[in-house]
């Protein structure tokens, strides 16, 4: 692309010395090493190693991980900007990166605005202290499964799968679909329901689960339209034991972390929003005819693409907006607002990454579809986000419509 390549937060202006050097260092590494190896992970739908390999050297691993626990220590609108980075290179890094990084964001920062008594958190630092250590200094992956096919992932229903309690521990039964990083990650964080009568969401339970316990199997196929490289394969759980010490935040804080930090499921969009950027910055590189191994013809003079790419440049203005103030937004107990904006936030950003992608092949032309070019993936990888629980497209629009119609209690009168 001719001339400076343009910012993932648009302007640098008010970014943070520390947003500054790690979303240099996603770029760097996005399109150093993760643009060329995204063709061969969509191909093979396979798991992007490689990356992960050059996400552990450069200490991304530990992005939110606290400084005193050698990590990077960065804040949740640090983390976003630079998952939008990556998205921006390889959609399915982002996404299994942000499952890996909710497990300490989740376990770190959200878990310190929550309420605890004092013997709970001196519990919750002594174990997360057991998870970083093994994220930093040992590289450990997690993942994030808590999709089971009913309705508990859209936060309906108590999760199915079961931890009881037995001496030193639990154990833990069910199935998860769609687990991103199945296969490939070293322990999954699993949401479940502490087994005990009459278990409701609060309840849920969210432990780490060696991927190497015995009781702990992958199956199923996978061969999905898009985002091929986050291999989300099922999960079983049979009698599987884990330690106390496998909590990743103490029994029936999950429930209170859904309730009252609600940014805690805004960061499956940022790789959206990077998959956005990337289907609009090829489309510029196309039309000036400055598409790597590609003739250069130029495509830019004909005013229907001028207004095509002005469209696009609109919509991603208006994604990147409320992204960045989504971003800058979060807080433990937002108000309705809030909340409301960042409904708005996730859906705009889900649903505009796809759009884009769509005006940029339709503005392009036939030949940018071909495979040998990142447009028809970024197209493919772009329409999955609209589907992911718990924020789906359809389940933001459900909450806003709601949510704007009633205050907090509100009954319609039942007409007979
Ligand atoms: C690329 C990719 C990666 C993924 N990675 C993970 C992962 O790492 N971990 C993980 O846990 N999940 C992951 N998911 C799964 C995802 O979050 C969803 O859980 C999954 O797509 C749900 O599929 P489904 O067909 O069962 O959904 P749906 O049938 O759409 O929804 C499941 C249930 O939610 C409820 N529901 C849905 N829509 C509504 C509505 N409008 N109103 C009321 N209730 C509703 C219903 O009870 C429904 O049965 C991933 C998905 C994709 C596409």
């Amino acid at each position: 692309m001719a001339g400076p390549i343009p910012h993932i937060a648009g302007s640098t202006r008010t970014l943070t010395a520390q947003q500054l050097e790690l979303v240099g260092l996603a770029a760097a590494l996005g399109r150093e090493r993760f643009a060329p190896r995204a063709a061969a992970i969509d191909r093979d739908a396979r798991f992007p190693f490689d990356n992960y390999a050059d996400l552990r050297a450069a200490g991304l691993l530990g992005i939110c991980v606290p400084r005193e626990h050698g990590g990077l220590g960065a804040d949740f609108t640090t983390y976003v900007m630079v998952a939008a980075e990556i998205g921006r290179h390889c959609g399915a890094t982002a996404l299994t990166w942000n499952m890996h990084v909710c497990s300490t964001m989740w376990a770190g920062f959200i878990a310190d605005a929550l309420d605890m008594t004092a013997a709970q958190r001196a519990e919750h630092a002594r174990i997360r202290a057991l998870h970083f250590d093994r994220i930093v200094n040992q590289g450990k992956v997690y993942a994030q499964p808590f999709s089971e096919g009913g309705s508990a992932a859209a936060g309906k229903a108590p999760f199915g799968t079961l931890a009881r309690r037995v001496d030193g521990g639990y154990v833990v039964n069910g199935r998860k679909i769609f687990a991103s990083l199945a296969g490939a990650a070293d322990y999954y964080g699993v949401l479940c329901t502490l087994d005990v009568p009459g278990a409701t969401q609060r309840d849920s339970m969210y432990l780490a689960v060696p991927a190497d316990a015995a009781g702990v199997s992958v199956f199923g196929d996978w061969d999905p339209m898009g985002m091929r490289g986050t291999v989300s394969r099922n999960l079983d759980f049979k009698d599987v034991y884990v330690p106390n010490e496998a909590r990743l935040m103490p029994e029936g804080l999950y429930f209170q972390a859904a309730s009252r930090f609600p940014h805690m499921f805004a960061t499956l969009s940022p790789t959206y929003m990077g998959l956005a950027q990337a289907a609009y910055d090829f489309t510029v590189q196309y039309l000036r005819g400055e598409v790597p191994g590609m003739p250069p013809v130029k495509r830019r003079m004909y005013p229907t693409k001028q207004v095509a790419v002005a469209d696009m440049r609109v919509k991603l203005e208006q994604t990147r907006a409320l992204f960045l103030q989504n971003a800058r937004d979060v807080q433990v107990d937002p108000d309705r607002d809030t909340r409301m904006r960042l409904y708005a936030a996730h859906y705009t950003i889900m649903e505009n990454a796809n759009d884009i992608a769509r005006l940029a092949i339709r503005t392009c032309g036939g030949q940018s579809m071909l495979k040998s070019l990142p447009l028809e993936r970024l197209y493919r990888d772009s329409r999955c986000g609209s589907l992911m629980l718990p924020w789906t497209a359809e389940l933001c629009i459900d909450r806003l419509g709601r949510e704007c119609l009633y205050e907090p209690g509100e009954r319609d009168e039942v007409i007979e």
